[in-house]
């Protein structure tokens, strides 16, 4: 039997507004080779200059993960040859990188928890970028020096599941500490997974492969799966195959397969050595005091949603897992009166189902205090449940306030007991054979009492009431 082993190095693009070492706009959807300057086109004589809102962002990250952040640290340039990296290297951190020794914790379904060891975190530009088109190729700059801040495991991870785990819970708190927009279809979260196996019981750690260009978690939990199976191969009769080899994959999603990118002996000799133009980036005790300070994260916020709220474990951990529903969520709750339970399921029930196409939770025609109002109106019993389902329909469809529709539409229920006990008495006298086969034992009759007085109120009675008085009128 084998085991699984894997180790995640993820590039997370920094939402700076300019770039790592010049002062270019870091924007998305300019015209290409606009944002550029001597600097990022490494142009001779133009020399770099940190960006003190990266060191602030990578000291964000690094106290959310319990690390440890170097105070000092330093550059150092790598070196590689590809058309879009027009300095011929990347300045990066390699011998000392701003953070080490953090630790993520994923927590599997059924409770438990376990810990990943992240084991340094360093700050580097990113390269331009290549189109192809046809049999002519082009190099676009504008990318050319934005800050990635790059997260690296210890191979700590045991299956997909686990690799998984720890990618969303990253990818969510990236979002919490809104240090990037960490979306993976824009390349703003790139995963590079490392991949070997092992018997079973065996504490060593055998060769491994590198699988790159992954773009959802879907096709990381597929290519972990058939690189597994294609290692699984290789080893015979459980004696290690020379067959693996070190060397970087690619996964091709169309075929579900992993192909060959380059071997150990085509692997680039980067030479590192210290960037001799930058100046070490010291973090001050006032800038770690500033830099340190994070808002709540996912995990404290989960458990005090269930404290706070009465919500259970599962509720609490969907709605906390993305930073947009979260705020949503507890913006609702500002409204006095609602109920955790409530709020959560017109939330997480009603309104991510009618969000559809290019609606999303941020432009959400019901915005969140709308939406906590017709919780309350639940809640306080203006409206039923069922009722609330209309409300939000015709709300999604115009912009009017919570009790106007509720007025348009008439569903005001009726929580006037006199006006619910005559219509129970007429359904009692309307239905004498029916009221003496419940009397004579046929207790399942008792819902179509309550259902012949719903409907007699076109659904505006408050079900608990009609429920309290036939309980006392039938006896
Ligand atoms: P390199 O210096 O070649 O990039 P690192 O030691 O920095 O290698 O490791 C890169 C990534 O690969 C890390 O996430 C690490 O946890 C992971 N890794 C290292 N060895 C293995 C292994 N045998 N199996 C799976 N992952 C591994
Ligand atoms: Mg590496
Ligand atoms: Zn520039």
């Amino acid at each position: 039997m084998f085991e699984v082993v894997i180790g995640l190095e993820v590039h997370v693009q920094l939402n700076t507004k300019t770039k790592l070492f010049c002062s270019c706009a870091t924007s998305f959807n300019h015209k290409q080779n606009t944002n550029t300057c001597p600097t990022c086109l490494a142009l001779p004589g133009a020399l770099p200059v940190l960006n003190q809102e990266v060191l602030q962002k990578a000291v964000m990250l690094g106290t959310a993960v319990g690390a440890t952040v170097n105070r000092t640290s330093y550059f150092d340039r790598k070196s590689y040859f590809y058309p879009d990296s027009p300095s011929a290297y990347q300045i990066t951190q390699f011998y000392t990188p701003v953070i080490q020794n953090g630790n993520l914790e994923i927590d599997f379904q059924d409770g438990s928890k376990k810990s990943i060891r992240i084991g340094f975190a360093h700050i580097e530009a990113d390269a331009g970028k290549n189109i192809h088109d046809g049999d002519i190729s082009k190099v676009d700059l504008n990318r050319a020096g934005t800050p990635l801040l790059e997260i690296v495991t210890q191979p700590d991870m045991r299956s997909s599941e686990e690799a998984i785990l720890y990618l969303k819970k990253l990818h969510s708190i990236i979002r919490y500490l809104d240090i990037g927009d960490a979306n993976m279809q824009e390349g703003s979260f790139r995963v590079d997974v490392n991949v070997s196996i092992r018997p079973k019981g065996d504490e060593k750690l055998y060769t491994r492969v590198e699988v790159k260009n992954i773009n959802s978690f879907k096709f990381i939990e597929k290519a972990i799966a058939v690189e597994v199976a294609r290692q699984s191969e290789a080893w015979e009769d459980g004696v290690y195959n020379e067959e693996i080899v070190q060397e970087t994959r690619l996964y091709d999603q169309e075929k579900n397969e992993t192909r060959s990118m380059r071997g150990k002996e085509e692997a680039a000799d980067y030479r590192y050595f210290p960037e001799p133009d930058l100046l070490k980036a010291v973090i001050s005790d006032e800038m770690f005091e500033k830099y340190s300070q994070i808002p709540e994260l996912p995990d404290a916020k989960r458990d005090r949603f269930v404290k706070e709220f009465g919500l259970n474990d599962y509720n609490a951990a969907v709605i906390t897992s993305s930073v947009e529903l979260a705020h949503f969520f507890e913006s609702m709750m500002g409204n006095k009166g609602v109920t955790g339970k409530t709020a959560t399921s017109l939330l997480t029930v009603e309104l991510l189902a009618r969000l559809k196409g290019e609606l999303n939770i941020s432009n959400s025609p019901v915005n969140a205090v709308k939406l906590g109002l017709l919780a309350l109106r639940i809640d306080d019993k203006t409206i039923s449940g069922k009722a609330a389902k209309d409300v939000l329909d015709y709300l999604m469809e115009n912009d009017v306030d919570v009790d106007g529709a509720i007025e348009t539409l008439g569903l005001k229920q009726v929580t006037d007991t006199g006006a619910i006990e005559a219509i129970c008495d007429e359904i009692i006298a309307a239905n004498p054979e029916k009221v003496e086969q419940y009397k004579g034992g046929k207790d399942k009759l008792f819902g179509f009492f309550v259902g012949q007085v719903m409907k007699a109120s076109k659904g505006s009675a408050d079900p608990q009431a009609v429920n309290e008085l036939l309980k006392t009128k039938l006896g």
